[in-house]
């Protein structure tokens, strides 16, 4: 079995809690490391080294921050199949997913790389003769990272690379479920030569170090993705210092689909949405709101469509479309919610529960439940598994309606062949995203926020860049 330690000061480092977690395949049930549940202490020296490598980083040209974080890029492009391996084994995720992420998160890298130069203050005109003022445009300081699980490497470089870019130092503590490939992420940052100190890596459960490190006075923001219960506790915890938050939460995200929508695209795109990593993804599709005109011929499509797809253990069997949910809770969630739908009226069109695969793993039929009432806790509550709930509606003004009456406000998408309707359903419907007329995926110049209690601030492009900055106004009088 292999074990990780701590990356502190950029060395893998002991610890009095080394061993005090496990890591378990979520194909298997088996037990595949054991990595350190890290104590005040280890926050301690991690924020230490943090803020020591944060002075000297702050000071060097943004070109050679640049520079030495392409160095990173370089090598995970090396390593594709070694990292994409180790996601699959601790995550579940399939193979060919797993290796999108690892050449996904070295592009992301490079395109944060790339803002380096771009990072501008401004000269504003003052009312006063002989005055200027300058805005100028600073790192935060340390930055802290709390992780989930689902693309566990690719979220180490969207919040490490922007920090560091900007100037600033992190200490990132990933998922207890899938701890790993953040420290085969650190073997390639030490050989990289990145400074000592500038990334900074414990493993550890939420409430212990975790929420030790959303407390902590140290950090300059606290920067985190996972559910939208984890996140209200965290911003109690920075409430205490009164540290900015960055939060990407939970999604409840709706399909609009219309009368003249393009169905087989519709069905194609939603389909993957619920099968990517097993439907465990903040942004894909999780309620379908369709036209009561094409309700018929759109679930029995989805249905079909959803039956061929096959689940099992993504090391064992290359070909499956999808793999386990991430552990028993996950699963439990997802049967105890199909059920319960299917006890207030739903139908399973497809699936419907547990998936008869071999082994111990956490495997749950791709489902397609018709008859959904908006009402349903299918329809409110945040399902993060391979299930698509589809309510039938009257018409756009109804989908919008439902669409919005959501605690959730993350992502949103829409199939039609009219674009003023594309235009009008986009003004009217309150998310942080809308696709129109394709799947759910974000891009990395893109800006992936939410509303609601699906977040606050975001992550991509220029927008998520300047969350990792603070301004600073300088009066100069002649
Ligand atoms: P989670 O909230 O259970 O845990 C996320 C992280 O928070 C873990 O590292 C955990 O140890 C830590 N944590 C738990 N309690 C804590 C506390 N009191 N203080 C500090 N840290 C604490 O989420 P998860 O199950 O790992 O991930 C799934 C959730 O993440 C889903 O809701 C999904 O929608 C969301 N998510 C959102 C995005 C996005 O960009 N909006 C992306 C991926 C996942």
């Amino acid at each position: 079995m292999k074990t990780y330690q701590n990356f502190i000061n950029g060395d893998f480092a002991r610890s009095e809690g080394d061993g005090g977690l496990e890591v378990t395949n979520p194909s298997t049930g088996e037990i595949v490391s054991r990595v350190p549940e890290s104590t005040e202490e280890d926050l301690a020296r991690a924020l230490e080294a943090a803020e020591t490598a944060q002075v000297e980083w702050a000071k060097r040209p943004p070109i050679e921050r640049a520079n030495a974080l392409r160095e990173v890029s370089k090598l995970l492009r090396e390593n594709v199949d070694h990292l994409a391996r180790v996601i699959v084994e601790e995550q579940g995720k399939v193979l060919g997913l797993a290796e999108v992420e690892v050449t996904f998160t070295a592009d992301y890298i490079d395109y944060m790389a790339e803002w380096a130069r771009r990072i501008e203050g401004e000269i504003i005109p003052s009312d006063r003769q002989g005055e200027s003022i300058f805005l100028f445009r600073q790192p935060i300081g340390v930055v802290g990272g709390i992780l989930p699980w689902n693309f566990p490497f690719f979220l180490v470089a969207r919040k490490m690379a922007p920090a560091l870019v900007c100037g600033n130092a992190i200490v990132l503590k990933p998922s207890e479920e899938t701890p790993n490939n953040a420290f085969e992420f650190c073997k390639l940052i030490q050989e990289a030569g990145l400074p000592a100190g500038l990334v900074n890596v414990l493993s550890g459960s939420g409430a212990g170090v975790g929420k030790a490190l959303a407390e902590s006075d140290r950090i300059g923001m606290i920067s985190f993705t996972g559910s939208v219960e984890t996140g209200s506790k965290i911003m109690a915890s920075a409430a205490k210092n009164i540290t900015k938050v960055n939060l990407e939460l939970g999604g409840k995200a709706p399909a609009i689909v219309l009368h003249d929508a393009d169905i087989d695209l519709a069905v194609t795109a939603i389909k993957s949405s619920r099968i990517i990593n097993s439907g465990q993804v903040c942004n894909c599709v999780e309620r379908i709101y369709v036209h009561e005109k094409v309700a018929d011929e759109f679930t029995e499509k989805l249905s079909k469509a959803m039956a061929e797809a096959r689940c099992g253990d993504p090391l064992k069997d290359t070909t499956v479309d999808y793999g386990p949910m991430i552990n028993r809770q996950g699963f439990e969630k997802v049967d105890a919610m199909v059920k319960t739908a299917l006890s207030e009226g739903a139908q399973a069109c497809t699936g419907g529960s547990r998936e008869n695969v071999e082994g111990d793993g956490y495997f749950f039929q791709p489902t397609v439940l018709s008859q959904c009432k908006h009402e349903m806790e299918i329809i409110r509550k945040e399902i993060f598994g391979p299930v698509a709930p589809v309510v039938t509606v009257a018409d756009l003004d109804e989908a919008i309606a439902c669409a919005n009456d959501s605690d959730y406000g993350l992502t949103s998408s829409i199939y039609t062949r009219d674009l003023r309707t594309a235009m009008r359903a986009c003004h009217e419907i309150r998310f942080g995203e809308t696709y129109i007329n394709r799947e759910n995926f974000e891009a990395i110049q893109g800006y992936h926020a939410g509303c609601r209690k699906s977040g606050i601030g975001g992550a991509d492009g220029k927008h998520g860049l300047y969350e990792n900055l603070q301004t600073h106004i300088v009066y100069l009088q002649n």
